[in-house]
């Protein structure tokens, strides 16, 4: 690890005005840290923002529809709020199944949304191919190892898909992603927030540099909302594929679906076309909704060691729908 200064911001202000080159922010630190000692990141600097008690409240937004989460809620913090587990249970859940009780005691959500991949290669303490890593230098998982890797938005260039759980919900939700920088205030649908490799390869999602994550926005309430987790063991583990369903129904019919899947490629993959499929449909029509599922996996590739992915999405996503049409009012799947 190379030697770094560390200093703490009092202002988010500190995060985007008259800032070093080679700053890292330092929230939770539970990614960062890791980038240093594995040597994906040399920062100089490290700007503490963790302090910054205006970007850890959990309000309601002003038109009071909807909700806002300061960036540097943790995990935990989201997952156990009232409005959240009632409101929006899908993100309840989602941040309830991600890392250990530990980690999402440190874990912000803002962080979270940061996060790179977890492919091994991206991550490995020796130089190997890797075009995210070392830009030219190949991709070991595209003919290596890849049984966890995308199905979806992949090129030949990158493989590896986008871990984070919250991310997944929040896709579904139509959540957005409040940004401040010296330039002012914007905000970015979640769902467009992470990129594909077909995008910019060395990136994985919107933030520029000198910009800061200042909070989550939640709109209209999503009762009817569930997360599905299908990973190698119950606890502690990221995702092989998960599911975000958030449903409004008139009866037993879909008057709107919202499906997203995670860990299928390098964001979250929204389930468009099925949602547009689903809506007059009952619930109940097992056939027509597995059907109109099965339908957007037209466009899913499976690589080598990853075939299996394509048949275990199709039953979150079907999962994960038949879980949020079952919650009313909150409470946990
Ligand atoms: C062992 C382990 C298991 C995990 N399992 C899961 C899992 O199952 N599911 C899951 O979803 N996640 C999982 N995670 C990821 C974990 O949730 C993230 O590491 C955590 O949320 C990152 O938040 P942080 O506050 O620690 O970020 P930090 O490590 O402090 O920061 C990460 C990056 O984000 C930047 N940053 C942080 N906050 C802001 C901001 N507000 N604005 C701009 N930049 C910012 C930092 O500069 C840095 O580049 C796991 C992590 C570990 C280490
Ligand atoms: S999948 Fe992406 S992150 Fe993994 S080795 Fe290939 S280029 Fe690197």
């Amino acid at each position: 690890m190379q030697p770094f200064t560390y200093a703490r911001a009092v202002d988010p202000a500190d995060a985007y005005t008259g800032v070093p080159q080679r700053t890292a922010l330092l929230a939770g630190g539970t990614e960062l840290l890791n980038w240093m000692r594995l040597g994906i990141e040399h920062p100089a600097h490290l700007l503490d923002i963790s302090h910054l008690s205006g970007l850890k409240t959990i309000d309601t937004l002003d038109n009071s529809a909807g909700l806002r989460i300061g960036a540097l809620a943790t995990l935990n913090e989201i997952a156990e709020h009232p409005r959240i587990v009632n409101d929006y249970p899908v993100l309840a859940q989602a941040c309830l199944k991600a890392a250990s009780a530990q980690l999402r005691n440190l874990a912000s959500i803002g962080g979270n949304l940061l996060q790179r991949t977890r492919c091994p290669y991206f991550r490995s303490l020796d130089a190997l191919p890797c075009n995210k890593r070392t830009p030219g230098s190949g991709c070991a998982a595209r003919h290596g190892i890849n049984d966890k890797h995308a199905i979806f938005g992949w090129t030949d260039d990158c493989v590896a898909v986008q871990p984070s759980d919250p991310a997944v919900a929040l896709a579904a939700l139509d959540a957005e992603v409040v940004i401040a920088s010296a330039r002012g205030i914007r905000r970015v649908a979640a769902d467009n927030f992470h990129t594909l490799p077909a995008d910019e390869l060395q990136r994985h999602n919107v933030l520029a540099d000198d910009e800061l994550i200042t909070a989550i926005e939640l709109h209209a309430a999503a009762p009817r909302s569930a997360y599905l987790k299908v990973r190698e063991r119950e606890s502690y583990e990221f995702a092989l594929v998960s599911a975000a369903a958030a449903v409004e129904l008139d009866g037993e019919t879909i008057r709107t679906a919202r499906i997203a899947l995670g860990s299928v490629a390098l964001r979250p993959w929204r389930l468009k076309e099925a949602e547009r499929r689903l809506q007059g449909v009952s619930i109940s029509a097992l056939d027509i909704v597995r059907a109109a599922i099965e339908h957007e996996f037209q466009s899913a590739r499976a690589l080598p060691h990853n075939a299996s992915k394509i048949v275990i999405a199709q039953n979150a996503a079907l999962r994960a729908l038949q879980l949020a049409a079952k919650q009313a009012n909150g409470g946990m799947a």
